[in-house]
């Protein structure tokens, strides 16, 4: 990232809704189940698969948290009617994890249940590092009671991360999103690769399927060479991508016989989940200099 960039990074947060709204609009299918629905249509013709993602991470109230697993009940409902190829991905405190460990762990439990009915695999997100350890552990409840259909995610920037790698079955691999104090967080970026390197090997090793969440070429390029070097199938991994980023990077995998999935989040709750896409991408800078030059000058002078 330019300087620029960062700078604008900075000030992302005072930017007017609108123009965020507007920025933001290709990482997130729309406000509607309908909107996240044709989004991964048009994903499945594509030779993609998604997971699907209720933007909800606001929750101050248990009743806020059970509308949006009853939400995700909807989705279940959906992707089995309208014969999606996707899975869903649930934040634990959409579930009500910061106000009570119980309150989510019904609303988990009711939400696999459905899940179960249909077919349907559960993906639990990672979230800040205050949260590590009970979303392991409520995925290990899970699995501990024969709930084969749930896997979790690590964060390769995570110091622990490796030190959670054992008994864990299902597993995506991402950089992590969240900016967590040093003695917590790996600081340097190379680091950062290399850890995420050496988790997806620990996994293999250990016979553990794992989803490789990145659009970091240097990764993706590491990934696929342990992947060929064990000689496995396409079923047995998967890579995934954001909705919206490095789109053209996806297709070639998909050309090369890898399965992708990629992450559709939908809902009212757009905000948080669009600033974060925005301050990762290297040229945020620019989209809002576009932004603001459009509604300054009129059309017709823009050419
Ligand atoms: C499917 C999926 C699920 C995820 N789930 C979680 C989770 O549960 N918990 C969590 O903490 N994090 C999650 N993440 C986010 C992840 O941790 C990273 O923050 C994010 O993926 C960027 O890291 P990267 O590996 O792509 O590497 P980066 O080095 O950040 O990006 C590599 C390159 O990709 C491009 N790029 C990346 N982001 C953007 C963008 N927004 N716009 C335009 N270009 C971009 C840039 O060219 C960049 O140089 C998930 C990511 C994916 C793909």
């Amino acid at each position: 990232m330019t300087l620029l960039d960062r700078a604008v990074v900075r000030l992302l947060p005072a930017v007017p809704k609108p123009v965020v709204r507007r920025l933001s609009s290709r990482y997130i299918a729309g406000e509607r189940l309908a909107d996240a629905c044709a989004t991964v249509k048009r994903l499945n013709a594509a030779g993609k698969l998604a997971t699907i993602d209720v933007l909800g991470e606001e929750i101050e109230r248990a009743d806020e948290a059970e509308a949006i697993a009853d939400e995700y009940l909807d989705v279940l409902d959906a992707i089995e009617r309208e014969r999606l190829d996707g899975n869903i991905s649930v934040k634990l405190t959409g579930f009500g994890l910061k106000l009570d460990l119980d309150l989510a762990r019904e609303n988990l439990a009711c939400v696999v249940a459905r899940s179960e009915e249909r077919g349907i695999f559960v993906r639990i997100d990672m979230e800040d590092a205050s949260t590590t350890d009970d979303t392991l552990a409520l995925y290990r409840e899970l699995r501990d009671g024969g709930h084969d259909g749930v896997g979790v995610v690590l964060q390769a920037s995570l110091r622990r991360t490796l030190a959670d790698v054992p008994g864990l079955h299902n597993v995506r691999v991402c950089k992590g999103i969240y900016v967590e104090p040093p003695e917590l967080q790996l600081q340097d970026p190379d680091e950062v690769r290399e850890s995420f390197v050496a988790t997806v090997e620990a996994l293999l090793d250990q016979g553990s399927y794992v989803a490789i969440a990145t659009h970091d070429e240097w990764v993706l390029q590491r990934a696929q060479e342990l992947i060929a070097r064990r000689g496995l199938g396409a079923h047995e991994y998967e890579f995934q991508m954001l909705l919206g980023v490095r789109e053209r990077l996806g297709d070639r995998l998909v050309r090369a016989g890898h399965r992708l999935r990629i992450y559709v989040p939908y809902g009212r709750y757009w905000y948080e989940y669009s600033l974060r896409r925005l301050q990762e991408n290297p040229r945020v800078a620019g989209y809002v200099a576009a932004d603001m030059v459009g509604r300054v000058v009129p059309r017709r002078l823009r050419l």
